[in-house]
């Protein structure tokens, strides 16, 4: 699918001001890879998609068109770190767009946490809940809201939405929701889907769903250094970009609903990401630990579907488990019996699901108009949470649910990365700060 160079830019501009419309009735896919958003005479064409992609890899698997390995092969394999990034060998892009938010004062000075008790806890017992720090506070009722996020959904829908994928259990869901004619966002993270890349073929070719970043292994981003947060960010964001035919995630979910002032600044203006987090959570992660049950969560969404309207929900699920992925099946015929509209989350945020382009795969027949409220660091802004005390029953959700995933997420620790595409960072940098 290609735009010219001018219609692109201007998609890039509206995408960091977060103001564009919301397109409609694109239901057209771009193919794998080969099929880019760029037109050839764009410098982020240039820059991405030939110049650095030779340079990361030149191998015979390489599609002839784009350059970029195939999807799955062992080249498109070796361009990525199978545990975390070595941040001593990002892209100078990439670091230098954080060095520059950093001296240009874009970056709060906010110390990072560390872990105590499985919580993320901030040094000499600063308030993580105070407005210098804004901690997400693992999206629990009274949470402070970073600036931009994004907690609830419009009147009357159902966000539906999925974390943690691709995973052994996502093809049951994708099936299930292809036969729903359901579109979904998939808040993805990248190991996973360097190690399930069919099931995220699935998701993004065969079903249309909606590609977010849920970091590359699934840290508490709060615990990391600015540049570990960007590697997490920049690198999942670099495998989506190679595996959409070119497409720069816009939105992002923080592990745990981790995130603060700081973490948030650098996935808005080195990355241009927007964090999505939540206004209920069923604890459905917990399950297989014993820490919640699918009764449980079904009691949860019985009385979430059949409560207010206002605001809509945007309840945290997941394709982690075989148990979490019943769990949506069970629930879903409940959300169009009660009255709710069903839509992809990213639809709900009334903006391209992608940074780069205008398609927004969950967007057929959504038309609707809504201001989104996305600023506020008061912790007042419980208001939508009436039902979601029950979220913080277990007082260690998180560390549970870090407990439970940490196997699943991390196979294999090989941290040596591969060069890398070398601009990224330039391409959001100039995106957002520029335009
Ligand atoms: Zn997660």
């Amino acid at each position: 699918m290609l735009v010219n160079a001018g219609i692109f830019t201007a998609v890039l501009g509206a995408a960091c001001t977060l103001v564009s419309a919301h397109p409609h009735a694109h239901k057209t896919r771009s193919a794998l890879p080969g099929d880019w958003v760029q037109s050839e005479d764009h410098p982020v064409y240039e820059l991405f998609r030939r110049t650095n992609l030779n340079k990361r890899q030149s191998n015979s698997t390489a599609n002839s068109t784009s350059g970029i390995p195939a999807v799955g092969s062992s080249a498109w394999t070796a361009l990525y770190p199978q545990g975390s990034a070595d941040t001593s060998n990002l892209p100078a892009a990439w670091t230098n767009a954080l060095n520059a938010a950093v001296a240009a004062g874009q970056i709060p000075n906010v110390p990072q946490s560390s872990l105590v008790n499985g919580n993320p806890t901030y040094p000499n017992g600063a308030n993580s809940q105070d407005e210098s720090i804004c901690s997400g506070n693992g999206g629990g009722p009274g949470s402070c809201r970073t600036n931009g996020s994004i907690w609830d959904a419009p009147d009357g829908m159902v966000a539906i939405g999925f974390d943690d994928g691709p995973t052994q259990f996502s093809p049951t869901l994708y099936t299930f929701l292809q036969q729903n004619n359901q579109k979904a966002t998939h808040f993805m993270i990248g190991v996973n889907i360097l190690n399930n890349w069919q099931a995220f073929l699935t998701a993004f070719n065969t079903n249309g769903d909606d590609i977010a970043v849920h970091t590359w292994t699934h840290p508490y981003m709060t615990t990391l250094s600015n540049i570990q947060v960007l590697g997490e960010l920049a690198m999942t964001m670099q495998i989506i970009h190679d595996s959409t035919g070119g497409k720069l995630p816009r939105f992002w979910r923080p592990p745990y609903g981790d995130i603060d002032n700081r973490v948030n600044a650098i996935a808005q203006t080195v990355l241009g990401l927007t964090a999505i987090i939540w206004n209920h959570d069923t604890e459905d992660w917990a399950i297989p630990s014993g820490g919640q049950t699918l009764d449980g969560v079904n009691n949860n969404m019985q009385q979430w579907l059949t409560g207010p309207k206002s605001p809509g929900l945007i309840i945290l699920e997941h394709e982690l488990y075989q148990q979490t992925v019943q769990a949506f099946m069970t629930n879903y015929p409940l959300m169009a019996q009660n009255g709710w509209k069903t839509v992809s989350t990213v639809v709900t945020t009334n903006q391209t699901t992608y940074q780069n382009g205008t398609l927004v795969a969950g967007d057929s027949d959504n038309a609707f108009s809504v201001s989104v409220s996305t600023t506020s660091t008061s912790s007042s802004a419980a208001s939508s949470s009436t039902a979601s005390t029950n979220s913080t029953a277990t007082g260690s959700g998180s560390s549970a649910e870090a407990s439970g995933k940490s196997a699943a997420v991390l196979r294999a620790q090989t941290p040596s990365m591969r060069v890398m595409t070398a601009v990224f960072g330039v391409v959001a940098a100039f995106a957002c700060a520029s335009l």
